[in-house]
């Protein structure tokens, strides 16, 4: 963006204050990633105070600062925009900025898969428009209105991650960006904690559509009755099913995996063979509602197929790492059940390769079911399939006892806090034949397991 200080405080409806004649091309809430030409906004915390920092920013490059009326001590040869609440006013601008702006704002929510159905698709757009996407997992109300706050004036598409951990959140957020599109990747059982069950969870990701402008399409997963029922009851929204049940409006068939990617073979509203270098049959699903998103805004098919090829994803979701001899699938970003059987399930039907490892770590934040949930992944797991299990933290010891009715002692590791015996385990086994996915929750870590054996 490109806005002067005066500009600013009209969006804030900021009276009496007088401005010189600074322009901001963006906002930052960070000192250690602001970039020149930030307006620079300060919170309150408990712990930390933001306004500690304002001269630093400034140091840094910041070209203005909010300030809050009752903080004392301001600056006064510095450039400040005097506010009551900064992160109201944060979310009051980025309103008033998406107001101005002419990109098309496309929002993804979903319980699993937003950050991946969010990389595809501005994946599949760029060569064709110009897209800026959601900066890694910048999704909540601090994270969203900065985002749209850095979109360039002459951006075409702006896709949109948003979370959330209870009702209202995407409301909110939906209500800020009115999107033109929305996409609900799926239902798990993330944040059961918060919403009680996953009619709950549903519901509160179909906020998405209460800011969904007029003529917009909510593309969602088709595969989840949860959802099917929701849109029932919503007749007068257009929508779009995807998924992997023939009469939906894009269904996938023949996924194959191979070291390089997948492909699949779609039908409905856009029919043909396609590939994309990711793995999994969820992530095959999150490129079916980039396919139809593509579609809605005008591409053909041949396009669509040119795209995809070109696809690449954010780290640790699903990612082929080859360390030595071996192969790690390095899904380690997070996990919760539903994702947790997606990638098993890949890794039993893979043909990449035949000994197959499973290197899990705990899945947080599931609340009172936990005990149940990582009981439940044992029934995933196939001892015909799979070759070694290696499990880390307190809450797998539940998936442990289970599978020591199905795994002999040999092929079966358990760590309550240490890396380290799972990490001799695969040096000492695992060889050329061997394929390792490693998945848990953010807190585990485990991608450091993968970095420890390629440092060795
Ligand atoms: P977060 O809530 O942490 O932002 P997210 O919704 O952005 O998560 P991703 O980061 O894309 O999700 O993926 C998280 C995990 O879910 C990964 O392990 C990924 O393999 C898995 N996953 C991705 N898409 C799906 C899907 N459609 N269904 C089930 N699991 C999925
Ligand atoms: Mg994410």
């Amino acid at each position: 963006m490109k806005k002067s200080l005066q500009q600013i405080a009209e969006w804030l409806t900021i009276e009496n204050q007088s401005f010189p004649e600074t322009i901001v091309t963006g906002v930052s809430i960070d000192t250690r990633t602001i970039t020149k030409g930030d307006l620079f906004i300060p919170f309150r915390g408990e712990a930390v105070n933001g306004h500690r920092f304002v001269e630093q920013a400034f140091e840094k490059g910041a070209a203005a600062s909010l300030w809050m009326i009752d903080e004392p001590n301001p600056p006064a040869h510095l450039p400040l925009i005097f506010v009551e609440d900064p992160e109201l006013a944060l979310q009051k601008m980025a309103e008033c900025y998406r107001n101005e702006h002419q990109a098309i704002f496309i929002g993804i929510t979903g319980s699993n898969g937003k950050t991946s159905s969010k990389d595809i698709l501005a994946g599949a757009l760029s060569p064709y428009f110009k897209v800026q996407k959601t900066i890694g997992n910048f999704n909540n109300q601090l994270g969203l209105p900065i985002t749209i706050l850095q979109l360039d004036e002459d951006t075409e598409v702006s896709v949109l991650e948003m979370g959330m951990s209870g009702f209202g959140e995407i409301e909110f957020l939906t209500k800020l960006a009115r999107p033109h599109y929305a996409i609900i990747t799926n239902i798990g059982e993330a944040h059961m904690q918060d919403l009680g069950s996953r009619e709950g969870i549903a519901k509160a990701k179909f906020e998405i559509v209460k800011g969904l402008s007029e003529e917009g399409i909510l593309f969602y997963d088709g595969d989840e009755p949860l959802l099917q029922n929701l849109v029932a009851k919503t007749p007068h929204l257009k929508t779009q099913a995807f998924g992997f049940s023939q009469e939906l409006n894009l269904a996938a068939s023949q996924i194959k995996a191979t070291a390089q990617g997948s492909s699949f073979h779609v039908e409905g509203l856009i029919q043909g063979d396609f590939f994309i270098s990711v793995l999994g049959e969820h992530q095959v699903k999150n490129t079916l509602s980039a396919m139809l998103v593509s579609k809605a805004l005008g591409l053909t098919d041949e396009q669509i197929r040119e795209a995809l090829k070109k696809v690449a994803l954010t780290d640790m979701r699903m990612q082929l790492v080859p360390v030595g001899d071996l192969l790690f699938i390095n899904d380690a970003y997070n996990a919760a059940p539903t994702s947790m059987h997606a990638a098993i399930q890949f890794v039993e039907q893979t043909t990449i390769r035949n000994e197959k490892w499973l290197v899990l770590g705990d899945m947080l934040e599931l609340g009172n079911d936990e005990k149940q949930m990582h009981e439940g992944i044992a029934a995933h797991i196939h001892p015909k399939e799979i070759r070694y299990v290696c499990l880390y933290g307190p809450r797998m010891k539940w998936l442990y006892n289970k599978l020591q009715e199905t795994f002999d002692a040999e092929h079966l590791v358990y760590s309550e806090n240490e890396y380290a015996p799972i990490i001799e385990k695969i040096q000492s086994h695992a060889t050329n034949e061997s394929i390792l996915l490693v998945k848990g929750s953010r807190g585990m870590q485990l991608e450091k397991i993968i970095h420890s054996i390629e440092l060795a």
